[in-house]
């Protein structure tokens, strides 16, 4: 009797499925590629044929122009070469999906990036019972366990309303992440206009057109400095301390990060409002999803591998590192 999963091969730039001659999340362009979700470390450009939800290849057009797309919706069934092929909330992005795999009697469950909270911007998680579940472990440290979002949204409004001379400046991965915490600051009935910087543009656009109401936006250019006095401004975490802040009211220095758990991360980047808001799942979110998946074996694809395999093994559950490279985590 072959090994279990023996169908499924990992390297270093991804995870090829033998069967159905494609790679899962490739690191370089492929032939057929089935693609989770649209942050750049798992969606990359140049792929012949690509496999998604229709709001990930919303995401990769915006990004690398018009794909070869085979828009495949959540809980829809499709089969490539011999195999059943299905997607599945990852609750990560809008468009996130784990990628269920079915061959041979063996179901294989390649999650991507996931977290267990709630975000008004995509479905919930879904627990997918499987013999082989492909997580990743970046936040796989007993270290790491997120605090309450809303609690997190509650400080940042805080300290906005603290001091209506200055700009609370938020530094906020443009996919996901931005319009995620403006769909929280919203839920609190915050409806005064936030402002962000431009590179943050396409993808708000993407998100309203998808469904997902964002409120009031105004881009910064052009916006006297008095104008965005007591406003909220997001911007990607690489303009945080970038001459293009200048441009703002004496900036509260805040990021949006599972990072921020680290106070050295934080001091990296000047943050003084560290909010720990993540879209990856926490050590508490890793365990009890593999408890509730349930599967015989676990791979982790990238992170902190160690802990996690190690806490697999402690509960009977047979563990391996899968080494992939370039998942940069573009998106914690
Ligand atoms: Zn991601
Ligand atoms: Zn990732």
């Amino acid at each position: 009797m072959p090994r279990l999963g023996s169908w499924i091969e990992p390297h270093p730039e991804g995870i090829y499925v033998r069967p159905a001659d494609a790679w899962v999340d490739p690191s370089q362009p492929k032939a057929k590629a089935l693609v989770t979700h649209g942050h750049a470390d798992h969606a990359r450009g140049g792929h012949n044929a690509v496999w998604a939800t229709p709001e990930t290849l919303a995401i990769m057009g915006t990004r690398y122009g018009e794909q070869n797309g085979n828009p495949v919706a959540y809980d829809e069934t499709v089969q490539i070469g011999e195999v059943d092929v299905r997607f599945v909330p990852a609750g990560h992005v809008l468009g996130s999906a784990q990628i269920v795999l079915e061959y041979a009697g063996e179901r294989v469950v390649v999650s991507g990036d996931y977290k267990r909270r709630e975000d008004p911007t995509c479905p919930p998680f879904i627990v997918t019972p499987c013999d082989i579940f492909i997580t990743e472990a970046t936040f796989g440290l007993p270290v790491f366990r997120h605090p309450d979002t809303g609690s997190e949204v509650d400080r940042l409004l805080h300290r906005l309303h603290a001091d209506p001379s200055r700009c609370v400046l938020v530094g906020a991965y443009a996919l996901g992440k931005a319009q995620r915490l403006i769909c929280e600051i919203r839920a609190r009935g915050h409806d005064a206009p936030i402002y962000y910087h431009g590179a943050m543009e396409r993808l708000c656009q993407l998100y309203e057109e998808l469904g997902v109401p964002l409120g009031e936006l105004r881009h910064t250019a052009g916006v006297p400095k008095a104008e965005m006095a007591g406003h909220i401004v997001i911007c990607p975490p690489g303009a945080l301390n970038d001459r293009w802040s200048r441009r703002l009211p004496d900036p509260v220095t805040a990021m949006a990060s599972g990072w921020m758990r680290i106070r050295q991360r934080a001091r990296q980047r000047n943050v003084e409002l560290p909010l720990i808001i993540s879209d990856h799942a926490d050590w508490d979110e890793l365990t009890t999803t593999i408890r509730e998946v349930a599967p015989r074996e676990v791979w982790i694809t990238h992170g902190r591998e160690e802990a996690l395999k190690h806490w697999c093994m402690t509960h009977q559950i047979k563990a391996r590192e899968l080494n992939l490279v370039g998942y940069e985590d573009e998106d914690d």
